[in-house]
């Protein structure tokens, strides 16, 4: 009860708004379940043009605001801030809406900067801010590539020590946040919250096929069906454990590490066909390798050996999450904990080269 008599008052103390608060600027994006605009506050001194993110969602919208209030206290930097959600209630055609209110914090997705002929070193010059002429070269990609999948995987690792499945990790959802020089996790509009048991029931169709791993529910078909509903009920850990349903979002981080490593496997037609592939391979990542490698293009070759630097720890690492089975991929943790991020070890094998 403590944390809702919290949550309570400091809800009372916080700024609310209102519909007519907000001045619409650009359409940053349209979804079958909202519209996102970038918006300023009417009105206000010292407010900066365009310094807020509105999304205008539909019966979702109720889940989303729940996810989001709930990373705000648990594990804010995992995700773009929130500033606050309310329903709008509208007489008029279409019905309730909910508008969600957070700080705008980039212009760029990891989408957006992938698909730059220079990714990664457009993303270098930003973590790093002004970076030394080095040489351009398997090395240093490795390293900018390791330093986005940290960033990502510890966002991830926050949500899911939260007890919160995202559901939908795709470079779309990862924003680049200018003010920390990090990436940050979006759009939770299909995430789930199993300690609750919020969006327990998953709604499959919200699921994007490109990056979704390939079992069908994140929880067994068995376990107890639990409120759709945003009631709170206590759910025990233990199915956590028995199901663990943050594999889920593992293996898409993987998918996008994937891409990462090979620029030709950032586009959909190409992901698509990639997963195809993979398919057929019993999503078996070193069967995948064993077919393509004897007549790879040269790109898939750069890639295979961008991530078999250091014995192939990259390698590694990749097919430790991209596993058919939920219960063989790492978890966020585990991932963050892997050699192919050590710095020391890496710095000891450059000594020994
Ligand atoms: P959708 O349901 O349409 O996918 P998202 O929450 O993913 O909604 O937002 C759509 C797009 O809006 C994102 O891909 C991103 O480009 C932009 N966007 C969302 N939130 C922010 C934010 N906090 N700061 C800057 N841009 C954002
Ligand atoms: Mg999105």
């Amino acid at each position: 009860w403590d944390m809702f008599v919290l949550a309570f008052v400091e809800r009372l103390f916080r700024p609310t708004f209102r519909k007519d608060d907000f001045v619409l600027g650009k359409k940053l994006g349209e979804g079958a379940f909202g519209v996102v605009y970038r918006v300023s506050l009417a009105k206000k001194p010292g407010a900066k043009e365009g310094d807020l993110v509105l999304k205008k969602a539909t019966e979702y919208g109720a889940v989303e605001i729940w996810m989001n209030e709930r990373v705000r206290r648990a594990c804010a930097s995992s995700c773009a801030d929130f500033v606050y959600g309310f329903l709008e209630s509208s007489s008029k055609k279409g019905g309730d809406e909910y508008w969600l209110i957070w700080k705008y914090e980039g212009e760029a997705t990891l989408s957006d900067l992938m698909l730059s002929k220079d990714f990664p070193y457009n993303v270098e010059t930003m973590i790093l801010g002004e970076v030394q002429d080095l040489p351009k070269g398997l090395e240093r990609e490795n390293k900018i590539i390791q330093t986005i999948m940290r960033q990502l995987l510890f966002a991830l690792d926050g949500l899911h020590s939260t007890g919160i499945v995202h559901r939908d990790i795709k470079p779309q959802n990862v924003i680049f946040s200018e003010g920390s020089r990090t990436f940050k996790i979006i759009d939770l509009g299909a995430a789930a919250d199993l300690r609750v048991g919020i969006n327990y029931i998953p709604k499959e169709f919200l699921l994007d096929p490109r990056y979704a791993a390939p079992e069908q529910y994140i929880m067994s078909t068995q376990t107890p069906s639990a409120p759709s509903a945003p009631v709170a009920t206590a759910l025990s850990p233990v199915l956590w454990q028995l199901n663990l349903p943050d594999r889920f979002d593992i293996y898409s981080a993987g998918l996008i590490f994937m891409q990462m490593a090979f620029p030709s496997l950032r586009t959909d037609s190409a992901l698509i066909q990639f997963n195809r592939q993979l398919k057929r391979c019993d999503y078996n990542l070193t069967a995948w390798r064993n077919t393509i490698e004897p007549r790879a293009s040269p790109d898939l070759r750069k890639g295979l050996e961008l991530l078999d630097l250091d014995d192939g720890r990259g390698w590694e690492l990749l097919t430790s999450m991209v596993r058919y089975k939920a219960r063989q991929r790492t978890s966020a943790k585990g991932a963050l904990a892997h050699p192919y991020f050590d710095r020391e070890g890496l710095a000891l094998s450059f000594m020994q080269n």
